[in-house]
């Protein structure tokens, strides 16, 4: 056995600085120039902030955006990312979440206490309603279930103890649009909270808080899965909250820290440098969409296509006023649902899909690759939608691929699988 102390030559030893070298390479005297200016803004990282004194760690405020305490609270990185969520929207307030479904959770656990009564569209985003059934109902907050399509039917449903309506616009899957504008004004005028789940829209479509060019018509909440849109590249899980009212953010922020959500910066950092081509993005999957529901349109395996901007698609009317403000052919996901023709067997739908090349079979959307998923729309609905044909329910996302391409893809597929 050597002795190391012995052996070693003086490599910590004394550093010119007076320090040992350890010592030396954490509290270096190097400090780069400020005003660093570049297309992305710097990503920080960090669990520990340090204060000048001790003074000034007892005196800083978490709640405060104008500094900065633990990496939980806030950092640059997403304090940046969250400001410019908020003016995509015209929110007042934005916590970042894990995941779209953390951000949904953290509206209901902040809004929402034992004896409280949620209602929640019956095509919402479907572990919005496993969450109602699962943990609300556990910590004794009852739920309903309203037909979007009906704000008679939720507005029948308001109980006096009902505390959040959830909206989505469209539904999930089947693609309803709802008459948001109507069903808003029904919550305001019985003051109960709204939450919308933004994630179509992707503050695009529509804006949340200024429905109608009016300000007083806006939901409380808007939430958002980043996983789709913003981040664009089906690599990053996130969710985001935001509200324009004062209370409700402070609200949302206090629930967002005592669960301890936070995202790491690297992701934030993705869907910072994503958001300067949302627009761009959104607008591309949008008419490629379009194109290929039109195309399903004439196909005669198809019994009814889901696209809220299609006309005769449930809810058309409703689109129309909310996501053309100014005329032409307005806003619109690349997201869109068809209704195979119920003479089909589960059999050939599933054929048809495992028979496309360009489309990959894989949950979520809004990245760079087309997506198939069928689905058993009887086994997540509590009845069938009232606008919607019989028949085996396939949902498309839209890619950035060619559209004479998936087409063709579509077109071979069809041929070879979806045969009378
Ligand atoms: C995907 C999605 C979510 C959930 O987002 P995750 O990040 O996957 O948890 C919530 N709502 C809607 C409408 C979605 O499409």
């Amino acid at each position: 056995m050597t002795d190391q102390n012995a052996s070693h030559p003086p490599l910590l030893g004394a550093h010119p600085h007076d320090e040992h070298l350890s010592t030396h390479m954490i509290h270096h005297g190097y400090t780069p120039p400020a005003d660093f200016q570049a297309p992305q803004p710097g990503v920080f990282k960090a669990s520990t902030v340090f204060f000048p004194n001790v003074a000034a760690m007892r005196q800083r405020e978490w709640k405060d955006k104008s500094a900065y305490t633990y990496g939980t609270h806030g950092t640059p990185t997403t304090f940046t990312l969250e400001e410019r969520l908020c003016s995509l929207e015209g929110g007042l307030h934005c916590v970042l979440t894990p995941s779209g479904l953390s951000a949904i959770s953290v509206v209901s656990f902040s809004v929402l206490k034992t004896g409280d009564h949620v209602l929640i569209p019956d095509n919402a985003y479907g572990p919005n309603k496993v969450l109602a059934e699962g943990e609300l109902l556990a910590f004794g907050v009852s739920h309903s279930y309203y037909d979007p399509m009906n704000p008679a039917d939720m507005a029948a449903k308001i109980q006096s103890n009902t505390k959040l309506v959830w909206l989505e616009a469209p539904g999930s899957l089947s693609m309803e649009f709802p008459d948001l504008v109507q069903m808003v004004q029904i919550c305001q005028s019985r003051s109960v909270l709204t939450a919308l789940d933004n994630t179509w829209g992707a503050g695009i479509a529509f804006k949340p808080f200024n429905l109608t060019g009016n300000a007083q018509l806006s939901v409380d909440f808007s939430v958002h899965a980043l996983t789709k849109y913003p981040s664009g590249g089906g690599d990053v899980l996130m969710g985001s909250v935001m509200t324009h009212d004062e209370a409700l953010g402070l609200k949302m922020k206090l629930t967002h820290m005592r669960l301890g959500l936070c995202v790491g910066a690297n992701d934030v950092e993705s869907v910072l440098r994503s958001l300067p081509t949302l627009a761009l993005r959104y607008d591309a999957q949008d008419q490629t969409a379009r194109a290929l529901a039109k195309w399903w349109q004439g196909q005669s395996a198809c019994a009814q296509v889901l696209h809220p901007a299609l006309v005769g698609s449930p809810g058309h009317e409703h689109w129309k006023k909310l996501c053309t403000p100014q005329g032409g052919v307005g806003y619109a996901a690349g997201l869109f649902s068809v209704m195979l023709d119920p003479r089909f067997t589960q059999a050939q739908v599933d054929a048809f899909c495992d028979g496309l090349s360009l489309f990959k079979i894989g949950y979520s959307w809004g990245g760079p690759i087309s997506l198939v998923v069928p689905y058993k729309l009887e086994s997540v609905r509590s009845a069938w939608p009232s606008g919607l044909k019989k028949g085996h329910l396939v949902r498309f996302s839209t890619g950035f691929e060619n559209i004479q391409d998936l087409i063709a893809d579509l077109s071979q597929s069809a041929q070879q699988n979806l045969i009378f």
